[in-house]
């Protein structure tokens, strides 16, 4: 499905190709045509798309996915998520009613079934990622449902066949009693109900949850329960989906275009990666000097606190600490002026011949003041997102990089997060199951919601922030400038940085 013209295959690793997998290599290229707004991915697509579209629709659908596991963890409510979700998915993933006769139909479409089947490349390899992944795109699947045109609905569970068997009236009548006991005593007048039966294990939560009358392996499944049906459909047939994807997949290292891609988009999983750009960040107003870092360092996220920390106790940071903090201050928008004056007095025990020699030349580097190659893009380099840090190696004696939430103990962590304030004992409590889970990123973010709960609270309230500019942050400049922005409402011209909070998601190279 991707133009041949993007192809980064070596023509010579074509050759080799086994004949006996020619069988792979007739498909038939066609555009499907999509009646329905909901999909359970049953065919795969083959028509042509590029390269670019390959990357962008995956990574726009995996920023929809991750957003949404962020929500279960967050413990977020159905209405909450839905809520929270309507704008993402406007921006990322747009999926219009049939009825809304939009000229984007067929494509947003093509672009939610393509999205799919790419991200089911890239996380059938692992069991763990195949259980996440099914787990989100059941979540998303379920979203849409229920917010779908009731007309829409009927229509595509109706081309679904899916084989329920209808209970006839003379079935409904015998197991009346039983019928509205299962459904609490619903409804009255047993004729008002359509009753379907399935394999009780195909129901599983209403099975769990006691809201089915159960008769010889059967479940009898109330016609108001058809949402728990159809997702248990949905879900049953990805996981064999997955299944099936994964015993294919070694197939796909013959494609050196493909791979590199696939295996980013699943190390993205773990934590979705942000790019922050740095001409993104002016924050007007705001003192963003070598002698305010004290003060602005209130704003930051425990990574750099951390690293402020140890630099203001022992006048020193070690190469991955400095590296990592000069970035993060060039990301906040001090300039490299400041940064070296900054750098400069913080090393107090050095001489200036000393810090000239040693540390001067490093922090011109990243700000691409000088350098090669590595320094493509002239401007140095870009601040470290969260999954950068937390995929880079963790610090050893006397170093202060990472992030925290991983590299601290438990009972250390705690010290740290009560010497900055947070003393909550079930935030500390839910800071502690999230680094079980190893979400360090979700502790982070919980901190944040802690600590700007009023803040939070007040724009929304007022409206004056949607819940986009509230998504999880994933980059710890990110969390700077929200946290800046909060904390200093109404103050200064900032808020008209707010369209600016969220940079966009890019792939690194
Ligand atoms: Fe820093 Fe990201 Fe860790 Fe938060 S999750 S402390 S921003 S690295």
């Amino acid at each position: 499905m991707i133009r041949q013209d993007f192809s980064r295959i070596d023509p010579k690793r074509r050759t080799t190709l086994d004949h006996r997998k020619k069988q792979f290599a007739t498909p038939t290229y066609q555009n499907l045509e999509y009646k329905h707004r909901l999909n359970f991915y049953i065919t795969p697509p083959t028509a042509d798309i590029t390269l670019e579209q390959f990357e962008q629709w995956a990574i726009d659908r995996l920023r929809v996915l991750a957003e949404l596991e962020a929500c279960s963890f967050r413990n977020k409510s159905p209405s909450e998520t839905a809520e929270h979700m309507k704008p993402l998915l406007q921006k990322y993933l747009p999926l219009s009613a049939t009825s809304s006769g939009s000229s984007n139909l067929q494509a947003e479409r093509q672009k939610d079934h393509y999205s799919h089947f790419i991200l089911r490349l890239a996380f059938a390899s692992t069991e763990d990622l195949r259980r996440r992944f099914s787990r989100v795109e059941t979540m998303l699947f379920r979203l849409r449902f229920q917010a779908d045109d009731l007309r829409d609905r009927g229509a595509f569970v109706e081309s679904l066949s899916l084989d329920w068997e209808t209970v006839g009236s003379e079935e409904r009548a015998m197991y009346a009693p039983q019928l509205q006991a299962a459904g609490g005593g619903f409804p009255k007048n047993i004729e008002e109900e359509s009753y379907f039966k399935v394999d009780w294990e195909r129901v599983p939560e209403l099975v769990e949850n006691r809201r089915v009358f159960l008769k010889g392996g059967m479940a009898y499944v109330p016609g108001r329960e058809q949402l728990s049906m159809v997702v248990a459909e949905f879900t049953s047939r990805l996981e064999k989906a997955l299944e099936l994807t994964s015993r294919a997949l070694p197939r796909l290292d013959e494609d050196d275009r493909l791979t590199p891609i696939l295996n980013h988009l699943s190390q993205n999983f773990t934590t979705p990666d942000a790019s922050y750009s740095t001409s993104a960040t002016a924050l007007p107003g705001a003192d963003i000097s070598a002698r305010n870092v004290d003060t602005l360092s209130a704003s930051f996220p425990l990574c750099m606190q951390n690293l402020h920390r140890s630099l203001r106790r022992d006048a020193h940071l070690k190469h991955y600490g400095r590296l990592q903090y000069t970035l993060f201050l060039k990301g906040i928008g001090l300039n490299l002026e400041e940064c070296l004056v900054f750098w400069r007095s913080s090393f107090s025990k050095i001489t200036d011949d000393v810090f000239n020699k040693e540390y001067r030349y490093n922090v011109r580097h990243a700000y691409g003041d000088v350098g090669g190659d590595s320094n493509r893009r002239g401007n140095g380099y870009s601040p470290f997102s969260c999954q950068k840090i937390l995929t880079e190696k963790r610090p050893g004696p006397g170093e202060s990089h990472g992030c925290p939430y991983r590299d601290f103990s438990v009972d250390n962590l705690t010290a740290l997060l009560q010497q900055v304030g947070v003393t909550d004992r079930e935030v500390l409590k839910g800071v502690k199951e999230d680094k079980e889970k190893t979400k360090f990123h979700l502790a982070c973010n919980r901190v944040f919601d802690y600590v700007h709960k009023q803040e939070i609270k007040k724009v929304k309230d007022d409206g004056t922030w949607t819940s986009a500019q509230l998504e999880t942050l994933v980059h710890p400049n990110d969390y700077f400038k929200r946290s800046y922005l909060l904390k200093n409402l109404g103050k200064n011209p900032v808020e008209e940085e707010m369209e600016k909070v969220k940079p966009d998601v890019e792939m690194e190279d």
